[in-house]
């Protein structure tokens, strides 16, 4: 019997998040492998192994679960927060198996897409993502600074409200300002910078402020921040928080 290896989207936090494809890929599993903190969130099941490690060995829990899902064909989950193919463990997996030995490429592979952090962080405040958009990693973990730099410039001039993951870390605390920085050359102080911080989760906040005010405002790990662009506008209401979007039409590009 072939193995199966499923990567499991678990939505950004709260159970409401978590699609009815994903409970079912979790409650089949004979072992799960994940960050430990993702493992936390799914509930225990009798007679599942769990096999939690750090969030910079992503590539060691693919191949350590594509191993388990090639012996004596497991069914095995590796659950990714948010959507497993953004920025996380689909990838992973996906390095893995093109330089991993010849039985993983006969492994029956399933992606279940979960909600990624970008989506949920926008739906709390309107529709900052109505128009074209992209979303970056500041991590340079695994690529230059050069390049984020070169991509925050590509982005911004090309008019693109811009999704950043992994705005801060430890390791890198002034990263998320320098990028402020750089967006500056190109978009006005007064452009609409959204704050989702632990999106779905008890302590939720949602905020936003300008371009301007940006950089002095708190951002952690848990921080998924859209940059808007030209076109985004904020609506005012009374004694209810504002609402971002973006409009469906615009006529021409401004740099
Ligand atoms: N696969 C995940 C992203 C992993 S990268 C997804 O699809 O959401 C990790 C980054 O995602 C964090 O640094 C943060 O920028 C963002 N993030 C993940 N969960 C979040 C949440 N609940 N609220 C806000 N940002 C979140």
């Amino acid at each position: 019997m072939s193995g199966h290896l499923a990567v499991i989207g678990l939505g950004p936090g709260d159970p409401r998040y978590l699609t009815p494809e994903a409970a079912a890929a979790l409650a089949a599993a004979h072992a799960l492998y994940g960050y430990g903190p993702y493992l936390d969130r799914v509930p225990v099941r009798e007679g599942q192994s769990r096999h939690a490690s750090d969030n910079r060995e992503e590539r060691a829990r693919a191949e350590a679960a594509l191993d388990r899902a090639a012996l004596g064909g497991a069914r095995v989950a590796v659950v990714s927060g948010g959507d497993p193919g953004v920025f996380a463990m689909a990838a992973a997996v996906c390095e893995a198996i093109e330089t991993g030995p010849d039985i993983w490429r006969t492994l029956d592979v399933t992606i279940v897409p979960g909600i990624t952090a970008m989506l949920a962080a926008a739906a709390q405040i309107g529709a900052p993502l109505g128009h074209d958009f992209c979303a970056l990693s500041l991590s340079d973990n695994l690529k230059p600074w050069e390049l984020i730099e070169q991509r925050l410039d590509a982005a911004a001039s090309a008019g693109l409200v811009i999704a950043l993951y992994n705005p801060v870390s430890l390791a890198r605390p002034r990263q998320f300002a320098k990028a402020i920085e750089r967006l500056q050359r190109h978009l006005p102080q007064s452009t609409p910078v959204i704050f989702g911080r632990a999106v779905g989760r008890p302590n939720e906040q949602v905020s936003v402020t300008t371009l301007e005010a940006a950089a002095a405002t708190h951002a952690d790990m848990s921080t998924l921040v859209i940059i808007g662009s030209r076109a985004t506008r904020v609506i005012e209401r009374p004694g209810r928080p504002p609402l971002v979007y973006t409009p469906r039409a615009i006529d021409r590009v401004r740099t």
